[in-house]
């Protein structure tokens, strides 16, 4: 094995979602390995900052602020990103949302909405990004899946729904793309704070739940994703494909 299998460097990355939370931690482990790193997430203003302190720290990084869900946002800010900076290496589908409800009191918005960010994006996002991706044969899609992948909660019925999409949506892409030297898998986070699970945080008696269910006895650091992603993003994994590696303290080790 090479010992430089790891190094990004010279690979284009671009991070749905990764202007707050896990994907901006995410992006940042993915530049501090070599990759330039594309920042997206709706808000622009904050996508531009996030691109500022990477450049600080002496990362590459350009913004792709655009909306995941809006296929003609898709399609112009992929090809922005093609001519600006070239083609893109490494596809991270991390942007989610999660609207919490007993399924029967769900709205069809609050449904659709779920749906269409944390699922038909990332078939969206992969469609346009994989032209290029079969053309070079190389590529690097890594999903962000869920816990909720494999097992429901109370009221998290279109998230599960969703990311149990999801990790499915990540062995059809498998099947469809393997044969072009384009590898996707899926990475299940356990639990990790970032404004997404902030409430439940915040609820004693959550915290407390949480803590116990996980044999680690205690929240996840996003920066405890890196290793992993990094790993699905870089060379060391070119025969590994179609897999779902939960990253949870043990959480699904523990009946
Ligand atoms: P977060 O803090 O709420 O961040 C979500 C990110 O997605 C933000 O950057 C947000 O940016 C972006 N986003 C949302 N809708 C978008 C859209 N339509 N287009 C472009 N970007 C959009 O959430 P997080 O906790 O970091 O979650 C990140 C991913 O990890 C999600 O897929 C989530 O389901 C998954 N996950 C999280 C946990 C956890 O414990 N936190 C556990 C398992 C899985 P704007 O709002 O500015 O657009």
């Amino acid at each position: 094995m090479n010992r430089n299998c790891f190094d990004l460097t010279g690979k284009n990355a671009l991070v749905t979602g990764s202007s707050r939370g896990l994907g901006r931690t995410l992006a940042g482990c993915l530049a501090r390995q070599g990759a330039r790193v594309i920042i997206n997430g709706t808000n622009k203003e904050l996508v531009c900052q996030r691109v500022a302190e990477l450049e600080k720290e002496g990362c590459l990084a350009a913004s792709a602020p655009f909306d995941v869900t809006n296929e003609e946002a898709v399609r112009a800010g992929i090809a922005g990103i093609k001519s600006r900076i070239g083609a893109i290496d490494i596809l991270v589908n991390n942007a989610g949302i999660q609207r919490r409800g007993p399924l029967h009191e769900i709205q069809r918005e609050d449904w659709d909405a779920v749906l269409q960010v944390n699922l038909t994006a990332a078939w969206l996002m992969a469609k346009h990004v994989v032209r290029d991706m079969i053309e070079r044969r190389q590529g690097k899609i890594i999903n962000i899946c869920s816990l909720m992948s494999f097992a429901g909660r109370p009221s998290t019925g279109p998230y599960a729904a969703s990311k149990g999409g999801l990790a499915m949506l990540t062995k059809a892409m498998t099947v469809d793309w393997a044969q072009y030297n384009i590898q996707i898998n899926g990475i299940a986070p356990g639990y990790f704070i970032t404004d997404m699970t902030r409430p439940l945080a915040e609820d004693p008696q959550f915290d407390s739940w949480v803590k116990l269910r996980t044999p680690a006895q205690r929240w996840g650091k996003p920066e405890e994703l890196g290793g992993l992603a990094v790993f699905f993003a870089s060379a060391a994994s070119d025969f590994v494909t179609g897999q779902i590696v939960c990253v949870d303290g043990g959480w699904t080790a523990n009946l």
